[in-house]
Parts: C-alpha cells; structure tokens; sequence
C-alpha cells in the first residue's frame, strides 16, 4: 500500500517525516482569531439583532444557499474527496469542489486535510489534533476536553505537517492554486451574499443584511456544525461499529452536518463514501456524491456493502 493511501484510510504515513513543520507567524494567529471570533460575535449579536428589524427571506434564502454551497465543499470535498479519497473526481468538479470548501472559512485544502488525516492517525490519543479526551474523564477535565475538541484546538500554534499528512495534495497543481487563492475566497464568500441581496432588493440596507445573515451569520453557524463532529460526536452518542476510539453517532445533527454526524460508521471505515449507512439515516453529502456519479463527474465510488457493514458491526 501507498504512504497517500495509508494517510486516507486514516493510518499515519511512514517515513519518519515529523508531525510538525514549524510553528504559526503571528499574522496568520492573529488572522485566525479574527476570523474565528469576529462571525461568532456575529452570531451572539444576531439574537436581539432578529427580532423587531433587519431580516427578511432574501436574507434566509441566502443563507440557505451559502450554508449548503460551502458546507457541502467542506463535506463532500475537503473530508470525503481529498481527506480520504472516497471517490474519484472529474477535474472541474474537484476544483469546484476545492472552491466551495474553501468559501466554509475553515482554511484552505491542504491544511484542513492535514489535520484531519493527523486526527484519523491518532484519533482520541495524543497526537489527535481535536480529541476531547486528551485531559481525562472528571467532569472538569471533560468541560476542557469539550472546549478543546470544538474549538480551542484551532489556536494551538503548532502546524501539522503537510508533506507527511498531505503530500498527494501538494503535489496536484489545482489545488496547491487553490489553496494559494484562500484569502481572495475568504472575501467572497462575504461579498458575493452582499453583492446578492443588494441587487434584489436594490438597496444598500439589503446588501447589508445579507452580508450579516448570509455571509457572517452562516459563516459562524456552519464553524459550530463542523466542530461539534470533533466535540459532540467523540463524545456523547450510539457506537454500533467498531473503531477504536470514541467516534459516535449523533442522531440530532445529522440534517445539519450534512450526514457527518454518523461519526461511529465513519471512523470505523473511514474511506467509505457514505457515513449514514443504516436505513434512514439521512446523509445529504452521500445523497449529492451519488447525483455526481449518476451524472458521470464522480467514478470509483467506495459505497458501502453488506458484508463489510456486517465485518464493522460491533459485537
Ligand atoms: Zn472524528
Ligand atoms: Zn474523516
């Protein structure tokens, strides 16, 4: 087997490669504290910010639109396609795709499937990127585990290292550009919202809503769904395969996350193309890969059989 088949299946890549490459500038610290907190103090203000004035349906459609639009580039690109290779792209889908994930605002390509193949080698041990079971089991232990698996992680200064984690991504040209054009698609996943509602409502106060709910707002909301797939579903949740860490599936987020709140199936077969593998349980990220395949733009699918679900189930 391959170094880049052994980093998708989640196994840590041989090669004696350190799992660190440097440590963060203080501009890009700063950059990500600003982007992290700057739409989650958004989301607090939105609360009174609802009521009485300042929201209407262009605003809720556009949100709509751009939480899918980014979410499903974040679920069905960055984890199932480039992570672990679950299926195989046509080359203006897998740029698409590169696109989408990056207007989530979570960071470019390469450094979002570095670390969650670091997460997958190391999954709830040390090594583990995000695992909320670093501190130990006490109540307390377990607030900081929570607080560190959603978010706190993402302002540790140590930097995964991408040629041992990701050396198959940088070696593709799309999306080294892609990856290199992150800030100018920061911007517009904030300006194209505004652009939007400002020509349909023809006003400058449309715009700005839509910059708030649709840009900002949606921004926040979609950074909590794809942290609680580190928090919640390591933490509280049904196990009915076997992985060896403490991956779960979590029902409730299910429609939200996109179906990666089948965390539990996910761990236990992390090349799998779809994560909600049981009857009804919805999975709109597997549901969009199957409408690429029908239309010819994915091949190679990893879709689940009965005979390996039935090897996964656990005892
Ligand atoms: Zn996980
Ligand atoms: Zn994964």
């Amino acid at each position: 087997m391959t170094t880049t088949l052994d980093a998708k299946a989640g196994g840590a890549p041989k090669g004696g490669k350190p799992l660190f490459e440097g440590r963060r500038n203080l501009a890009t610290q700063i950059l990500v504290y600003i982007f992290i907190l700057v739409p989650f103090a958004a989301l607090i203000a939105a609360v009174p910010f609802a009521w009485g004035w300042g929201l209407g349906w262009v605003d809720v459609v556009l949100a709509v639109f751009f939480f899918y639009l980014s979410g499903l580039g974040v679920t069905v690109g960055y984890h199932r396609l480039f992570t672990h290779g679950s299926f195989k792209a046509k080359r203006p889908l897998k740029i698409a795709l590169a696109v989408m994930g990056s207007m989530a605002v979570q960071s470019p390509p390469v450094t979002w499937v570095a670390d969650h193949r670091r997460h997958h080698a190391f999954s709830d041990r040390e090594g583990d990127p995000h695992s909320p079971w670093l501190f130990g089991t006490s109540p307390l232990a377990l607030a900081k585990g929570f607080w560190h698996a959603h978010m706190g992680w993402i302002f540790d200064h140590d930097v995964t290292n991408k040629q041992r984690f990701a050396p198959d991504l940088l070696a593709d040209r799309d999306i080294v550009r892609v990856n290199k054009l992150f800030a100018v698609f920061t911007g517009l996943t904030l300006i194209l919202p505004a652009v939007l509602g400002g020509l349909i409502t023809w006003s400058w106060w449309g715009a700005f809503t839509a910059f708030f709910w649709a840009g900002l707002v949606r921004v926040a909301v979609l950074h909590h769904v794809t942290w609680s797939t580190n928090s919640i579903c390591h933490m509280i949740g049904e196990r009915p395969f076997a992985s060896r860490d403490k991956a779960a599936n979590f029902w409730p987020l299910a429609i939200l996350s996109f179906g990666e709140s089948w965390h539990n199936l996910h761990h236990a077969d992390p090349t799998c193309a779809r994560h909600g593998v049981k009857r009804g349980q919805v999975d709109t990220s597997a549901r969009l890969i199957w409408i690429f395949e029908k239309l010819g733009w994915a091949t190679d699918v990893r879709w689940p059989t009965e005979a390996r679900l039935a090897k996964l189930a656990a005892e």
